[in-house]
């Protein structure tokens, strides 16, 4: 089968055959050609232009037991030990370092606390703790750029951070500083959409040609795949669901209304509501078994729940990939969402198999959405990101 997401985008050749080795390798070249549809010659051609850019190996297959005679078969699969990627995640009280190889898995994280203030210092600070993270953990790989992510509006054209509310930044061109202070080919987006394209290169979603991600954090954003493309509309601003009025009709939002989204499920008031100091507290209550902790986070996820039933109805997503630390560890939340969904929407969805938690829970959520960002810029046109 050829994965839609790569026919549908529209992608060269060259990023076809890696995006299915991505998905489906280790590959014989044979079985390549018949996955992607390109001709046998062709998919040599292009294995050994992404071996020479360091992107896949060649290795030999195992043999089946009675397999005696003939060539010994070969199969080709991502050179993840060459090259290492970074991100730079940009959050409400801290950033997120990474370092992931080529499968988007992560080989170190470090978080940086920043104690708020001018943007241009902290991004000052966090680039100067980058240089000495890269000291530690490139280990002689080569770097294959940054990315950086962050919640908000961000306009991926100019590296801008249009608006990020809880930060309290405006129109900060946070890519090209971090480009200048890094050294490193820099790449800017919303973190909602870095983690649909991980959910569709790494994820539950490959080779899914749908998909939307809803992200559940300070902030509250949507991504859209529709067509195997991002949603992303004049100036980047496709996804933005933080102000529908999805929340409790009482709570005042920062926009001036009451009962966004976003006033309701924001970490900071589902911490706040249960009376913890962080969500991570907040989860681990729940786990065992407080009441209070449990009916709060239930309440997010019914509220996420809301935001997912519109979704179904207004975008008919293969699946919806959730990013909220409840439901990622929580049955009682997965499943409230799943029922809010199955009874909001019209569209008949099956929530059970079409609503799943993130495939990157725990500690590695930023740092995949981070590195993420230029990863999607690697698999989607190797020649021109490495050649
Ligand atoms: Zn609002």
């Amino acid at each position: 089968m050829t994965s839609t997401l790569a026919v549908e985008r529209g992608l060269a050749p060259a990023a076809v055959v890696l995006r299915a080795v991505l998905a489906h390798g280790p590959l014989a070249r044979d079985a390549l050609a018949e996955l992607t549809g390109i001709s046998p010659a062709g998919v040599s051609r292009h294995c050994a232009g992404l071996a020479g850019l360091g992107l896949l190996t060649a290795r030999p297959a195992a043999q089946p037991p009675d397999r005696r005679a003939g060539r010994p078969r070969t199969e080709v699969d991502i050179a993840a030990d060459r090259h290492a990627v970074f991100g730079v995640h940009i959050a409400h009280h801290f950033a997120t370092l990474a370092a992931l190889d080529l499968r988007g898995r992560v080989l170190a994280s470090e978080r940086v606390p920043h104690p708020g203030g001018e943007p241009e210092r902290i991004l000052a600070g966090t680039a100067a703790r980058l240089r000495e993270f890269r000291r530690r953990h490139q280990r002689g790989r080569t770097a294959a750029g940054l990315g950086v992510a962050s919640g908000g509006w961000v306009d991926p054209d100019t590296g801008v951070l249009v608006e990020h509310s809880s930060l309290g930044w405006y129109d900060v061109p946070a890519g090209p500083i971090l480009a200048e202070l890094s050294g490193l080919p820099t790449r800017v987006d919303g973190h909602a959409r870095a983690l649909a394209s991980a959910e569709a290169m790494f994820g539950a979603a490959r080779g899914c040609g749908s998909l939307a991600h809803l992200f559940v954090g300070n902030v509250v954003d949507a991504a859209i795949v529709s067509g195997g493309r991002l949603c992303r509309g004049p100036g980047s601003a496709a996804g933005t669901v933080a102000h529908l009025p999805l929340g409790a009709p009482g709570t005042r939002c920062s926009c001036g209304r009451s009962g966004c989204f976003e006033a309701d499920a924001a970490e900071w008031a589902v911490t706040a509501r249960a009376g913890r100091e962080s969500i991570v507290e907040v989860v681990e209550a729940a786990g065992s078994g407080d009441p209070v902790a449990l009916d709060v986070l239930l309440g997010r996820a019914r509220t996420t729940g809301r935001a997912a039933a519109l979704l179904f109805d207004v975008v008919n997503p293969e699946v919806l990939v959730v990013a909220e630390p409840g439901i990622a560890s929580l049955p009682a939340c997965l499943d409230a969402v799943r029922a809010e969904v199955s009874a909001r929407s019209r569209g008949r969805v099956d929530a059970a198999s079409r609503v799943l938690p993130t495939s990157f829970p725990g500690g590695d959520l930023l740092g995949v959405a981070a590195g993420a960002v230029q990863l999607d810029a690697l698999y989607t046109d190797p020649h021109a990101f490495l050649g």
